[in-house]
Formats: C-alpha cells, structure tokens, sequence
C-alpha cells in the first residue's frame, strides 16, 4: 500500500527539487538580464583607464610590465597581446590562454572585445571563469607599437566562496526542508493511524479506547468528536446490556411461576380436555419464553468486559458424544444418520459455555435437515482443535449468510422452526471468548458446514 506518510514525502521531495532548479534558472536569467553588462562596462571602464595610462607614458616601453603588473596586484588578470602576437599575462594565470577571433581583432581591427561572443555557456557561474576569452579587451599604442589590453576581475578567491556560500545556503535549505517535511508527515499521518486503530476497536465493540490526540486544529477536533461519539456509544451500550439484563431477569421468575401453574392445570385437567390443550398451551409458551430470557441473560452476561470464562482440561469428543446423546430422541424422531469421526482431543475451556456451542450447533443441523438425511460430525486436533458439523438441510442463501451469527437474525425459510435468533450470535461469543473462530458455508436447498477452530491451550 502506497501510505499517506511515502506519498507526503515523495511530493514533497519533488517540490523541493524544482525549486531548487526554477531558483537556479531564475537567477541566471536575472544574471544575464542585468548584472552581466554591468560588471562587462565597468571591467571596459578599467582597462580604457589603464591603456589611457599607458598611451599617456609616451613610448616609454619599459615601463609597460612594471604597471600592467602593480595594476594585476591590485586585484587584475591581465594579457597583453603585442603585434608580434606575443602573449603575456600578469595577476593570477589563465585557466586557458586561447584566444577568439574577434578577441584578436582588437589589435588587428583596433575594436574593443566584451567577451560576449566567446561562446561561454549561459550558466552564471561562466562569470567566474578565469579564462582568457572571459575578458574586456581594449587596443592601446605605444611607441608607435599596437598592443591589445585584456582584462578581467580577478574573482578566483571571491569565487569559491561564493561556491562554498551557495553550496552551504543550498544544503541548509534541502537540510531544513527534509526535515521539515518528515516532521509534517510524521504529524499528519500519526493521529491518522491512532484514529483508524480506534475506529478499528469501536468496531470490535471496545467503547473503552480513548484517542490521546490534543492538538489546537481540526485534527485534534476530529479527535474530540471521535472521543465524544466513543463516549455516548459506550453509554448506549452500557443502558442496553443493563435493559437486558434487568428485563430477563424480571421474566424470569413470573415465566417460572406460569410453566409451573400450566404444568399443574394440565396434570389435573383430564386427558383430551380442552382446559388441558390450554394449559398446554401456555406451558409450550412460558417454557419458550423462559429459554428466550435465559439466551437474553447469557449474552449479555458474555458482553460484560470483565467476563471470566471458568476453564478447566477435559475431554472434548466426550464432550460432543453426550451433546449428541442429548438428541438422541429428536435423531431418531427425524430418521437422521449421524456419523461420527472423533479423534481423542483434550481440551482447555470453559465446559459449561462449550456444552452450549455443541448443543446449539448440533440442535439446528437437525431442526433445519429433512427426514432421512444425515449429519456428519468432525473433529481433529490439526493446526489447533477443528470441529466440523455438516448438515444436508435447507441450507442458508448467500444473502442470509454474513447476518446469522447477527442477534435476532433468522433467515426467511427457517420461520417454520421454532427458534430465537440468538443461538449462532451466542456461540460466536462463546467461540471469540475463547479465541477461536467460527465459519459457515452453506448453499440454499443443499446443506450447511459449520466449522469451529479453537486453540489448543495448556492448562495454566
Ligand atoms: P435459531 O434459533 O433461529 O436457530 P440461530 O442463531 O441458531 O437461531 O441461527 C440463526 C439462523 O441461521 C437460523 O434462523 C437459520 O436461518 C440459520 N441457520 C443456522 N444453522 C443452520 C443450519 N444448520 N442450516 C440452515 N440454516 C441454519
């Protein structure tokens, strides 16, 4: 994944990079625009003064390199190029000595020479080359003799500190900016990740994450609204297992009171009577009523935090054998064929919670087979404990599929089945309690697999 914080970076980085490089051109440009004729006139101005000076000296030869050198000491290069095209520099020597055409033509042609057509690229640092075509020259006569001046500023020292001041002021800026940018990103993108952890345990139902995030903008807003929203659902949360709790708890006793009034009405009622079809009746509902509370209490009993699973080690294909014998009734009822393939696996859990699992699972792979298929039931103890139970009943359409194991969730087709909805969300409570996992695969009309892993533990 291509992360907020890499792409933070990397445009940043080439932000940087083209403004390095539009403040390079840029300068250049104004370089070239303005500063380059001014320096060119005045470099004219100085080496008119000194031919004027030396044409002034009227023809004293000798006294040519003793100025043109006091000249050089004062901050000069210079060449002088007399009619025999004799070369001779004073001041700091030339990189290169070479000579253009036009710049020979200022002792053939008596024409000043500025350097312009030299062919010196157009980068600015061209200014500072110490080459002989990067020079004015000026043509000059004495005794009789012409001569042809060149000159330049003699800028090497000046020069490499201004390379080493570019240099410094081009890495403070990259240096400065770096960080910077790993700063920003770093600020940008941690309470991003923070937030979508927390999103992540609202999701898992965990009201107790707080996001620790203070910051004076709208980030630290969105955290404040985050904490807010946080607060009010672990309120709504908390009222609802409560209302549970209390209302199971309060249909409780009266349910038990009616089923046992109802059982006594129909002992006594006589056989056929329609008091005792009544009481029947009643009994049927409170003893459907009762198990409706008694999941309500077990479930919200499991949403409480500090739920405390009281495990223990025992045999888990014992386990699932007596679940089994619990149906034996109803197996032989529906004609259903259960076969088996237990391996002897101990495991570490709570029994009781587990019981319910098996019980649950087993009950609906008989209430939703026909008559005369058969179930199948598996279990190994490969990659942690896995426990398979197939059925060849209705099935559960791919729409239904990710809402069974929701609260209250009954696929259509299953209406006719006595049934609460709450049995599957129970037991993936149970299973997550235990951290373990739970999948289904069904298809609608051909049956349904339900598999459950559980870790394999030791006994603490
Ligand atoms: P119920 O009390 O309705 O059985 P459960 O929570 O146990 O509630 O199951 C939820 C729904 O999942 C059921 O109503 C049914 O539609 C579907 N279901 C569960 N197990 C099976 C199965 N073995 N075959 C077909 N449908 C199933």
């Amino acid at each position: 994944m291509k992360t907020l914080y890499r792409q933070f970076i990397q445009t940043s980085l080439v932000f940087l990079v083209l403004s390095i490089v539009l403040g390079i051109v840029l300068t250049n440009v104004y370089y070239l625009s303005f500063t380059k004729q001014e320096t060119i006139e005045q470099n004219l101005d100085r080496a008119n003064e000194v031919a004027f000076t030396l044409e002034q000296m009227h023809g004293d030869t000798a006294a040519l390199e003793p100025f043109l050198s006091s000249v050089a000491n004062l901050g000069y290069q210079i060449a002088l190029l007399d009619s025999n095209q004799q070369l001779t520099t004073f001041g700091e020597p030339f990189e290169d000595l070479t000579l253009t055409v036009q710049a020979k033509q200022v002792l053939t042609g008596q024409q000043i020479y500025t350097g312009e057509n030299s062919g010196l690229s157009f980068f600015m640092t061209s200014h500072f080359s110490s080459r002989l075509d990067n020079t004015v020259g000026v043509p000059f006569e004495v005794d009789g003799q012409q001569y042809a001046l060149f000159l330049r500023q003699d800028m090497n020292l000046l020069s490499s500190d201004i390379h080493t001041l570019l240099l410094a002021f081009l890495l403070s800026i990259a240096v400065v900016n770096l960080a910077g940018m790993f700063l920003m990103a770093r600020q940008l993108t941690r309470p991003i990740s923070l937030l979508h952890q927390a999103t992540r345990e609202v999701a898992n139902d965990n009201y107790s994450h707080q996001l620790a995030i203070s910051r004076p903008d709208e980030i630290g807003d969105l955290a404040n609204s985050f904490n807010e929203m946080i607060g009010r659902l672990r309120q709504n949360d908390e009222s609802r297992k409560t209302f549970i709790t209390n209302v199971s708890h309060d249909l409780q006793s009266p349910l038990m009171n009616i089923k046992g009034y109802a059982e006594l009405l129909s002992a006594k009622a006589a056989d056929g009577s329609d008091e005792r079809e009544y009481a029947e009746v009643i009994e049927r509902e409170a003893k459907r009523l009762s198990g409706l509370a008694k999941q309500l209490l077990l479930l919200s009993s499991l949403d409480q935090p500090a739920y405390h699973l009281k495990a223990d080690t025992y045999s888990l294909d014992d386990q699932i054998r007596e679940a089994i014998k619990h149906y034996r009734w109803r197996l032989e009822e529906k004609e259903l064929d259960v076969s088996l393939k237990l391996m002897k696996v101990s495991v570490y859990a709570d029994r009781e919670l587990m019981n319910y699992v098996w019980d649950n699972l087993i009950s609906n792979a008989i209430k939703y087979s026909p008559s005369g298929s058969s179930i199948r039931i598996h279990l190994a103890d490969e990659e942690g404990i896995s426990v398979v139970i197939e059925d060849n009943g209705i099935g559960i359409s791919a729409a239904d599929l990710p809402y069974i194991t929701e609260r209250f969730y009954r696929a259509d087709q299953s209406r006719s089945e006595e049934g609460t909805g709450l049995g599957l969300a129970i037991v993936k409570e149970i299973v997550r309690l235990h951290e373990g996992k739970i999948e289904f695969e069904s298809k609608n009309g051909e049956g349904t697999k339900v598999k459950v892993y559980l870790p394999q533990y030791e006994e603490e």
